[in-house]
């Protein structure tokens, strides 16, 4: 499963944190996910507390913090995007075939004990 190993990584990373720390327990997590980065908020929030079996973020809270879709319209700059409408600016339709942000896939913040 896809975001079992998103998971999987993101405490990965969190213990690479941990470790520069100085160690301990992680109580709670923040990652920033896109809105386009193809990832499920609820899918992971699922996977998480088995992959986290075993690991300094055993029983830690993770938040999810969605962040939505921006491209760059060459009429309107910046633009909000619709999942719906894909890669299209939504006030002139035009092909926004940059994304800003919205690809996230980050660490955000650690709560240490
Ligand atoms: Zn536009």
């Amino acid at each position: 499963m896809h975001e079992a190993s998103v998971a999987l990584s993101l405490i990965q990373v969190a213990c690479e944190v941990l470790e520069e720390q100085g160690g301990g327990r992680v109580t709670a997590l923040t990652v920033r996910i896109g809105q386009w980065s193809a990832v499920v908020p609820q899918a992971l929030q699922a996977a998480f507390p088995a992959s986290a079996q075993g690991t300094p973020l055993q029983g830690a809270r993770l938040s999810i913090q969605a962040v939505p879709g921006v491209g760059e319209c060459p009429a309107h700059g910046p633009v909000e995007l619709d999942l719906m409408r894909g890669l299209r600016c939504p006030v002139c339709n035009a092909p926004t075939p940059k994304l800003l942000q919205g690809d996230e896939l980050e660490l955000d913040e650690l709560e240490l004990a």
